[in-house]
């Protein structure tokens, strides 16, 4: 067997349609930008209540969302039964509602 076929030439993946991507404008126009009033953590704030304009330090209220409930169902699935309640005596899974002490206005929500 002598006969040796030459190796056909590599196809050209080169020629591969690179210009797509840039012949359309970027679609970011949606970019979504939440605001949920001034800038609060996850501890209380000190800030100024844009309801009654005084200077308070916000009330936090832990709120029980879906995804404490999501956390609860992979605790209970994957690690064990009696942590499906840990979601909801920690704060870590749980959206922070601050509320002003004074008027008892809604000031916003830190998500993690
Ligand atoms: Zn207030």
């Amino acid at each position: 067997m002598a006969s040796e076929k030459a190796n056909p030439p590599p196809p050209a993946y080169d020629q591969v349609d690179h210009t797509v991507s840039s012949a359309y404008p970027h679609p970011q126009t949606s970019t979504t930008v939440i605001v949920t009033g001034p800038s609060v953590g996850p501890d209380p704030t000190t800030i100024v209540c844009p309801s009654c304009r005084a200077t308070v330090v916000t009330r936090l209220d832990y709120e029980t969302t879906t995804r404490t409930h999501l956390c609860a169902a992979l605790l209970c699935l994957f690690i064990c039964w009696p942590c499906v309640c840990v979601p909801y005596l920690t704060t870590t899974c749980r959206d922070a509602n601050h509320y002003c002490p004074n008027c008892s206005a809604f000031i916003g929500t830190y998500r993690k």
